[in-house]
């Protein structure tokens, strides 16, 4: 992908996440792997409002090549790559639903939504919740290469969702699986649910 369908696809992808809720204010970051680096939105910026030009370019190992000073959280959309060959685009929103099943105590952190529909498996498939880290601390790094090495996505505790794909829209359509996933749950707990069975998951095959 060349460096302005980049900017474009960016642009595009940011303001439909902004503008359906699925982020607020100046949260979450989205970036693109280009054939000149990692494109990805600058620090306190709205994914509403994302001026093409202005987006900060990233080496591999993380150096600010050019444009605004990057978001505080590039390293983990950095770690995603690195482990992630195939993926081009990452996604991380403050989504409302995905951070409060991040916030629940009582879950298995190695799975920590049910399969409830064959989308969300094919789309997300198995999601881990990382520790608790504090926003830009850079010991969430080793916990999100290890996760994404198997994972398409990550749930950081207490924060959100960190989710890679091999197009900007790709991840969108993902990233939005995943929160409307988290909003189900949220409205089935306490109900006798009936997720997906072992079968029915490998029967889809999830490409993570
Ligand atoms: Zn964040």
């Amino acid at each position: 992908m060349n460096d302005t369908t980049a900017r474009e696809r960016l642009v595009s992808i940011g303001a439909s996440l902004f503008a359906r809720g699925l982020t607020g204010g100046s949260s979450g970051n989205l970036s693109v792997r280009t054939d000149d680096g990692i494109l990805i939105t600058p620090t306190n910026t709205s994914l509403g409002r994302i001026d093409p030009a202005r987006l900060s370019v990233l080496s591999a190992a993380g150096e600010h090549l050019s444009g605004d000073r990057p978001s505080k959280e590039a390293f983990l959309h950095l770690a995603m790559y690195r482990v992630r060959t195939d993926d081009h685009a990452v996604v991380h929103l403050h989504a409302t639903n995905a951070v409060a099943v991040s916030c629940l105590s009582d879950v298995d952190d190695d799975d920590v939504l049910p399969a409830l529909t064959p989308y969300f498996v094919m789309r997300v498939g198995k999601v881990p919740r990382l520790p608790y880290f504090a926003p830009g601390d850079p010991a969430a790094e080793p916990a999100v290469l290890a996760a994404a090495r198997r994972h398409r996505a990550v749930l950081l505790a207490n924060h959100g969702p960190v989710l890679g794909a091999a197009t900007p829209e790709a991840a969108a359509d993902a990233i939005e699986e995943l929160e409307e996933t988290a909003r189900l749950y949220l409205l089935t707990r306490g109900m006798p649910i009936r997720p997906l069975t072992a079968e029915q998951v490998a029967e889809l095959a999830p490409r993570e």
